[in-house]
Formats: structure tokens, C-alpha cells, sequence
């Protein structure tokens, strides 16, 4: 059999937040993998055989990783409440539990996974990590979102989070679905794989949470896991054991190189070191912080202690685009200092980062030969000069979905001269509403 090759030409081509951008250079792409980069004229030359898309007037880049979001809260945007929740105990307790995951079915998962995967496409993203909270969903509640994933061609890392807030014998189906879920994937191969996950130790028992790890080791998949993503989990560590919940997490044994610790807002100064001590895997979403009232987490705090730190939308604002303005903006502000985060490393968050935090750095991250050909173009038609030394502050700030012309998951097109393949966002929308208005009301 012939390999497939694309050529795909751009007015800039960035590999990697850690290297210069390149520009007027191309992307060879054989298969579903990355064959070469180099001056366009020089590829041209070397392969003639290759199908040719030329993207000049885009910056070629690797796609976007969001590395935490819960797919099936598209369903609850808008979802009336009488009152603001107080806290974020209030809002997990009050709301979030019982008006919307407790009540989650499989078509309601279809629905959103659906509209967020043609999201994710418009807003270049290539790699996603999804955390699935829904008890009464289980058995088999990961392996309906696979399905839909599959179709639309995204690479994704699934988990179901595990908890004893309905029962121990609920907990339990949660970490099978978990161990089915992994084990089918490893099975399979493919772009779709699985991964461990409880909720949080104020929902689960150390022994629950050392089970968790044990599978994740067993099975050779990540432990993920929320943590202190508001005062409420630090304040109940403290008031059980005396102690902050990473420093609970460390005695437990749990924090090494399997560690996936989401959120990680309400950090001491102490936790920050041993986050980066352990050298875990962390991530954050800004705008979704803001929206809990959960607090600023101390992003460029962990990453100087050592921790990998990818970036996440939390199934919130849907744009990834305005993550990583959040991410840009907010720890300037509460560091008061317009030096910290530049977008460059935002980029990097947003990409390398990102595929190291959920365990696929791999595979991709980065525009690297023999990588997966997982990229976006992102036109240019900017009204100021772009340059290799401020291209990401271009676009990071001043680009958005609508500016994403193209993306390739494994060397296949999910989007191209601005339109989704396959997608028709009427019933889409509509098959979301019908959902929605389902869990509303029921
Ligand atoms: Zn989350």
C-alpha cells in the first residue's frame, strides 16, 4: 500500500514553544505521522508525490491540548438557579451534584459529547482529557462518549470519577468502569484511550484512594484525581487529619510519576514544594476557578517548583482561546506583575504541557518528526506585522476559534477552510437542547 502525504505549506510554522517559529516552512505529514519539516522550497523539491495544501497566511502549529474538562457541562450552561451557590461546598452539594451529574443518562452523555467535540474541532483543540461524573450512568457510561469521540476523529484520555458519595458499592462499579474502560482501550489501540480517577478525599476513604492508585499502577494508567479546588477540601483535610490535602495525599503514598492533580487552587506555600517535589502532573483552569469562587491557583508558583502544568477549560467556556487568555491575564494580576505567564508559556501550557500532564508527550505536544500529525493552522490576517518574537502574544491574545482554517488529528483533516467536517450544527444544537431541557426538567 502507497503512504498518504500531505504537504502542508505555512507562512509560519511553530514546533514547539521552546523553539524559535520558522518561518515560510512546511510539514511533510506521511500516514498519521509527522515526516519532515522544513523551507517549503526544499520540501517542494524532495516531494513532488506529495499532495500540496498550501496554507500560506496561517501559522501551522501543534493542536491544542485541553487537558481537564467534564464534556457533559454543556448541558448545565444557563441551568437556572434562585440563588448564587454560597461557597463551593454549596455548589457541589447544592447544585452540581444533584441537579446535574446524579442525573446524567447515556443519551444525555451522546448529546454533549457530540456538541463538545465539534467545539473542541472549532477551537483547534486536537487532545483532550475528559473526567465523566455521572453515578447513575454506570455501567458503561465511558464506553457511550468513546463511541461519539470516535466518530468525530479526536484523540482523547476518558475517566470515570470514582466516588463513595453514593455508596461504597457505587464507588466500586465507578473504578471497574474505569479498569473495563483502560483495559477495552489498550485492547483496541486507536486514538481513544482511558485512564484511574477518584474525586476527592472529602467523597472517598484513604483505603478508596490507595485502591484507586494500586488499579492506576496495575493497569498502567494515570490517577486523577480534583484537588483543593476551592477552601473546602483543605479545610475538611485540616480539621480530620491536621494536615493540608496534598500533605495528606503524600502520607497516603499516592503523589508520584502516575499523578494527575487537577485544579491544585488552594495550595500552602508547603504543598506548592511538594507538588513539585514529586514532580506530579497538574492542571488548571482558570476561568472555571473564577466561577466556583475556588480562588487563583499558584500556576507559576508550580511550575518553578517542577510540576508539568497543562491547561484546561473544565468543560466551561467552551472557547479554548479565552483559557489561555485567562491563564495570561490573571496571575499578572494577582502577582502584580506583567512579566509573569508570557504567552509564550502560556502556548507551551497549552501544548506540551498539556499532552505531558495527561501522559501522552509521546505522541504529541509538538510538531516533531515521527510525532502524530496532530496540528491546527491559524490564519494570520492580523492588522499588525507579525514576527518571530511576538507570535505567540499574537496568538494568544489577539486570535480566536473563529480564526482556527484548519485541524489534523493522526494526519486526517477534522476542519478545513474554517468549516468542521461532518458537522451539522443545527442538529446539534438541537439533539443539545432536547438533553438539556431533559435534565432541566427531570
Ligand atoms: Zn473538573
Amino acid at each position: 500500500m502507497f503512504a498518504s502525504r500531505k504537504l502542508i505549506l505555512g507562512s509560519w510554522v511553530i514546533t514547539s514553544a521552546l523553539e524559535p517559529p520558522l518561518q515560510d516552512h512546511a510539514v511533510l505529514v506521511e500516514d498519521d505521522r509527522i515526516k519532515a519539516i522544513g523551507p517549503i522550497p526544499e520540501l517542494e523539491a524532495r516531494h513532488p508525490d506529495a499532495a500540496r495544501h498550501d496554507l500560506r497566511g496561517c501559522a501551522i502549529m501543534p493542536g491544542f491540548v485541553d487537558a481537564h474538562r467534564h464534556c457533559y457541562g454543556v448541558l448545565a450552561h444557563g441551568i437556572p438557579t434562585e440563588h448564587a451557590p454560597r461557597d463551593f461546598w454549596a455548589f457541589l452539594n447544592e447544585f452540581w451534584w444533584g441537579r446535574i451529574e446524579d442525573r446524567l443518562d447515556h443519551d444525555m452523555l451522546r448529546a454533549a459529547m457530540a456538541l463538545s467535540c465539534y467545539d473542541m474541532i472549532r477551537s483547534g483543540i486536537t487532545t483532550f482529557f475528559d473526567c465523566l461524573e455521572a453515578p447513575n450512568a454506570i455501567p458503561d457510561g465511558l464506553f457511550v462518549q468513546a463511541e461519539v469521540v470516535k466518530e468525530w476523529g479526536l484523540r482523547a484520555v476518558l475517566c470515570f470519577e470514582a466516588t463513595e458519595r453514593v455508596s461504597t458499592a457505587n464507588g466500586e462499579l465507578g473504578l471497574q468502569e474505569n479498569v473495563r474502560f483502560i483495559q477495552a482501550c489498550q485492547v483496541a489501540g486507536g486514538l481513544v484511550s482511558g485512564a484511574m480517577c477518584h474525586h476527592t478525599t472529602f467523597t472517598c476513604s484513604d483505603a478508596f484512594i490507595r485502591r484507586a492508585h494500586e488499579l492506576a499502577k496495575t493497569h498502567h494508567a494515570l490517577l486523577h484525581f480534583h484537588c483543593a479546588e476551592g477552601t473546602y477540601e483543605p479545610e475538611q483535610a485540616l480539621r480530620k487529619w491536621g494536615k493540608r490535602t496534598i500533605e495528606h495525599y503524600d502520607d497516603l503514598g499516592v503523589l508520584d510519576e502516575t499523578t494527575l492533580a487537577s485544579q491544585c487552587v488552594q495550595l500552602s506555600p508547603r504543598e506548592v514544594e511538594i507538588v513539585g517535589e514529586r514532580g506530579i502532573r497538574v492542571v488548571t483552569m482558570p476561568l472555571s476557578n473564577c466561577e466556583v469562587g475556588g480562588g487563583i491557583a499558584p500556576v507559576p508558583e508550580m511550575r518553578r517548583a517542577g510540576a508539568t502544568v497543562g491547561l484546561g477549560t473544565d468543560g466551561y467556556v467552551a472557547n479554548f482561546f479565552a483559557s489561555l487568555r485567562g491563564a495570561f491575564l490573571i496571575h499578572k494580576a494577582r502577582l502584580l506583575d506583567p512579566a509573569v505567564m508570557p504567552a509564550r508559556e502560556v502556548f507551551h501550557m497549552a501544548t506540551a504541557d498539556g499532552a505531558r500532564a495527561i501522559g501522552l508527550e509521546h505522541l504529541v505536544g509538538s510538531l516533531t518528526v515521527g510525532k502524530q500529525a496532530d496540528l491546527i493552522a491559524v490564519d494570520l490576517d492580523l492588522p499588525t506585522p507579525i514576527t518571530a518574537h511576538n507570535l505567540f502574544d499574537q496568538l494568544v491574545l489577539w486570535r480566536d476559534q473563529v480564526d482556527v482554517h484548519s485541524v489534523m488529528v493522526a494526519g486526517r483533516w477534522l476542519k478545513q477552510d474554517f468549516v468542521v467536517h461532518r458537522a451539522d450544527p443545527e442538529a446539534l444544537i438541537a439533539k443539545t437542547r432536547e438533553a438539556a431541557r431533559r435534565l432541566w426538567g427531570g
